[in-house]
């Protein structure tokens, strides 16, 4: 099979689907590989990395869609790529397809098989594939936290950890999924106080056991939530109802309960936010501030570190890329499975109930 990377074209995206060593995994396997020229650089991984690893270059990403019999990419196509894409070519990336009508049409209209990163669900019922960018916008929420608690970002002034004499501020980490604990581990890790709140009573006697003592477990109820705003220098808003909008955990009337230059990390952005205040930034212009506290929203916090984000995220996807290869698209299909489970859409037709629901579309 012949496998495309284009480079991605996304604005504030560094990432590339596939490392040099994935290209040497499919190479190996009688697979062509063809990769943009200047895909990885983004990612610090230049284009001969890629030829020592077997990969052909090519000039235009209209160059790799032309000759790929599968295309891997980290974000949707984009509408200046909708016309690239071949009827009957097999596309494997992230879609997110409920929150576009645009690109699901323009998918629909393709004729593509699109394999959603997003969708595909290991036999545990996990999503394999999304979890490593979790890990990477929870651990990097408090590295922004401590950025802009400083004072010329206009934050209160506070260093997390404290020092000896002087107390470590206050975390307060809504949703203890897998963004949630991995901000917990890197907040303490800094010495600070952390509270981490979740309605998952199992959930929380887990992190009860593996967190470190400056790591408090609370059942997130509205008492608590307002309880711990007050005394909150960070707050992390980490928490997912899957498919549906994150709950507004925090009012904007509740705002005046919090110190002048506390920080909000609204890491459920890509949800619709669980601060009623959020609304999506960039990383060009991440910060805004409501009633004197400042709020970070970026909906994409892991393009800022491609580099760890591209290793990240291919760790998770190669071996997926590889079997996908191996089967074919058709074969995927008829092997039931976790790749069968991540087609969107196949044959001009929606074939995940959840994208057809949000559109009131037949699947
Ligand atoms: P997850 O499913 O692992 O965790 C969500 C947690 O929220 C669960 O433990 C759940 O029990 C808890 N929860 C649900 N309702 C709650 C409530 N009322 N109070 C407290 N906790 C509650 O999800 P995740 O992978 O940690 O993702 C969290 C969010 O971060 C998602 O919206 C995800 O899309 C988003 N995300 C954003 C970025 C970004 O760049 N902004 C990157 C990665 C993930």
């Amino acid at each position: 099979m012949i496998i495309g990377v284009p480079k991605e074209v996304k604005s504030d995206e560094y990432r590339v689907a596939l490392l040099p060593v994935g290209v040497e995994e499919l190479v190996a396997r009688g697979h062509r590989v063809i990769v943009e020229s200047s895909a990885g650089v983004g990612s610090g991984l230049p284009d001969e990395d890629y030829l020592r690893a077997g990969a052909e270059l090519a000039a235009s990403g209209a160059d790799v869609f032309e000759q790929a019999d599968l295309i891997v990419k980290v974000k949707e196509p984009q509408p200046e790529e909708f016309a690239l894409i071949r009827s009957g070519q097999l596309l494997f990336t992230y879609f997110h397809l409920a929150a576009s009508r645009e690109l699901t049409d323009a998918m629909i209209d393709s004729g593509a098989t699109c394999f959603a990163y997003e969708t595909l669900r290991d036999a545990k019922g996990r999503l394999p594939l999304l979890t490593p960018m979790s890990e990477v916008a929870g651990r990097m929420s408090i590295q922004q936290g401590a950025k802009y608690l400083e004072r010329p970002q206009m934050g209160r002034g506070i260093l997390l950890g404290g020092v000896p004499g002087v107390p470590p501020a206050h975390i307060t980490i809504l949703g203890g999924g897998i963004v949630g604990s991995n901000a917990a581990k890197i907040a303490a890790g800094f010495q600070a106080d952390v509270a981490i709140l979740d309605v998952d009573l199992d959930r929380l006697r887990y992190l009860d056991d593996i967190m470190p003592a400056n790591v408090n477990t609370l059942y997130s109820d509205r008492h608590t939530i307002l309880e711990q705003i007050q005394r909150a220098d960070l707050v992390v808003g980490s928490v997912l109802i899957p498919g549906a909008k994150a709950p507004q955990l925090v009012r904007k009337e509740d705002l005046r309960l919090m110190k002048p230059g506390s920080v909000v990390i609204d890491v459920a952005v890509d949800q619709g936010g669980c601060i009623e205040t959020t609304r999506p930034t960039t990383h060009g212009n991440p910060t805004f501030i409501v009633d004197d506290v400042v709020h970070y929203c970026v909906a994409n916090m892991p393009g800022a570190v491609g580099r760890t984000s591209t290793f990240a995220l291919c760790n998770a996807t190669t071996p997926w890329v590889i079997r996908l290869a191996e089967l074919g698209g058709q074969g995927a299909i008829d092997a039931a499975g976790p790749l069968r489970e991540s087609v969107n859409v196949h044959q001009r037709t929606i074939t995940n109930a959840a994208v057809a629901n949000a559109f009131g579309m037949p699947h």
